[in-house]
């Protein structure tokens, strides 16, 4: 891996990545003026990866560097998970992966802290899975007592008021520090429930289960969790680290076909950022994601949690290289915010700020045209879309922009793809007039 970092920009070089950002409503903010170039206080914490862990469960696949290709794709399905390492020392954990894991009881019941389980579900899920979830915690398990708390389905309902509902659920249950708080569900319910597990008596215990391809390959690792604030988006939350990730693939086979594509934004950004043979691999298989094939399912996840658990591991915090996931998150929220929450799927409006991103970079000369073919063509593939929603104008990118996470003394920084495709750098440091161009190529106005 190379690195270089200085007062403006942070560059790395086949190694990567993050994501999570939080946006303050421009509804409620004077757009600032800020200039939009560099300043950044990247510091990186590049300590050898040892993410090896001796197990007895399953193949093993650490976060590493190495390129792990097509091991899935052609193998039948075994019942072994397939086993990523998130290795932060004393906390450290598995991430599971595979089919029927959610059958495989002494996966979770082994993670289980305590004689008393809350799952946090929602409506929509809970008719689907519960029943399956708590079978799987207290079979031939039947001094574990299992609650549980349905939340209403939706970003919106990310809130505080809803929080209160895990918080009321779990001490009217009479919940004690040993207790171990389940999260059933997609990106919302883990960033929910994440965060009540976290406050919870001051911290107990906490397993994901995740069933979106968002929440999969993406929000289940790493240990953002939160809730929205009415001014902005994923405001108030804590770093706090499960004590496993159960991914069965078999949940993806409710998702609906809209959110399954709005996960694979996420997986294409690995693979731009740091991970050049994963977007190869990807180019080859689109077709098969989109039509779920497990194997290819499967694999995309399991190289997406690797990808994932290795930048967790070498920033949890967000120092520097963690941030590098956010590509196109500062366009997407922008797209998010101005246009309403909801409107789009957060990987909706990431895929199109990719686009914005790597057409910024190939302005500033940082990239190669073909590299912006290529992104072009796998997020048309993939159904995502490729620009903006034709409402949003330059002076809405400019707003909610001036008050990302990332503006740093004023000046925003941006992650920008520099160099062959898998390397980028998260950098203050570029020609403001690539950023107007980008946004007048994009807005009618
Ligand atoms: P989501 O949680 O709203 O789920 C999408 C929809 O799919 C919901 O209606 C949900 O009920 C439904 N659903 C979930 N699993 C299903 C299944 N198996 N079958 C049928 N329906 C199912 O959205 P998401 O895309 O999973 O997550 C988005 C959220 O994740 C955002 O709030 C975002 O801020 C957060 N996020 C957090 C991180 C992080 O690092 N913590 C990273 C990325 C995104």
């Amino acid at each position: 891996m190379a690195c270089t970092t200085n007062a403006f920009s942070l560059s790395i070089s086949s190694n990567p990545n993050t994501k999570l950002s939080s946006d303050l409503n421009p509804k409620f903010y004077k757009p600032v003026n800020v200039a939009l170039r560099g300043s950044c206080t990247g510091d990186l914490n590049l300590g050898r990866l040892a993410l090896s862990r001796p197990s007895q469960l399953g193949r093993r696949i650490c976060a590493n560097a190495t390129q792990v290709m097509d091991q899935f794709v052609g193998e039948r399905s075994s019942a072994a998970p397939t086993i990523v390492e998130v290795d932060l020392g004393d906390r450290s954990y598995p991430i599971y992966i595979g089919s029927g894991l959610l059958d495989q009881h002494e996966l979770l019941q082994k993670h289980v802290h305590g004689k008393k389980v809350l799952v946090v579900t929602n409506t929509t899920i809970a008719p689907l899975y519960l029943d399956k979830v708590v079978d799987a915690l207290t079979r031939g398990n039947p001094n574990v007592s299992v609650e549980n708390v349905i939340l209403p389905d939706g970003e919106k309902h990310k809130n505080m008021e809803t929080l209160m509902k895990v918080f009321d659920k779990a001490i009217e249950s009479r919940l004690d520090r040993r207790c171990t708080f389940v999260a059933l569900g997609g990106g919302v319910i883990g960033d929910m429930c994440g965060f009540a597990a976290a406050a919870f008596l001051r911290g107990v215990n906490f397993i994901q289960i995740p069933t979106t391809v968002m929440a999969q390959v993406d929000s289940s690792v790493g240990g953002k969790t939160g809730i929205n604030h009415p001014l902005g988006k994923n405001l108030i939350g804590a770093f706090y680290q499960p004590q496993c990730v159960l991914v069965d693939t078999d949940t993806l086979d409710t998702l609906p076909d809209r959110e399954l594509a709005s996960g694979l934004a996420e997986v294409i950004k690995y693979g731009l950022i740091r991970d050049a043979d994963f977007f190869e691999w990807q180019e080859k298989n689109m077709e098969k994601l989109m039509a779920r094939d497990p194997d290819a399912l499967a694999y995309a996840i399991k190289r997406s949690c690797e990808n994932k658990a290795e930048v967790v591991s070498l920033d949890e915090k967000e120092s520097g290289l963690r941030a590098t996931l956010n590509l196109g998150h500062t366009f997407g929220h922008a797209i998010e915010t101005g246009f309403g929450y909801g409107e789009w799927l957060h990987g909706e409006a990431v895929a199109a700020g990719t686009v914005m991103a790597v057409d910024m970079s190939h302005r500033l000369g940082w990239i190669d045209s073909s590299i912006v073919k290529r992104v072009n063509d796998i997020l048309l593939r993939a159904k995502l879309p490729t620009a903006p929603p034709d409402t949003m104008t330059v002076e809405m990118f400019k707003s909610v922009m001036a008050v990302d996470k990332k503006v740093a003394d004023g000046l925003l920084r941006l992650i920008l793809l520099k160099g062959p495709l898998g390397n980028c750098v998260f950098t203050g440091e570029y020609d403001r007039k690539a950023l107007d161009d980008t946004l007048s190529a994009f807005c009618k106005s």
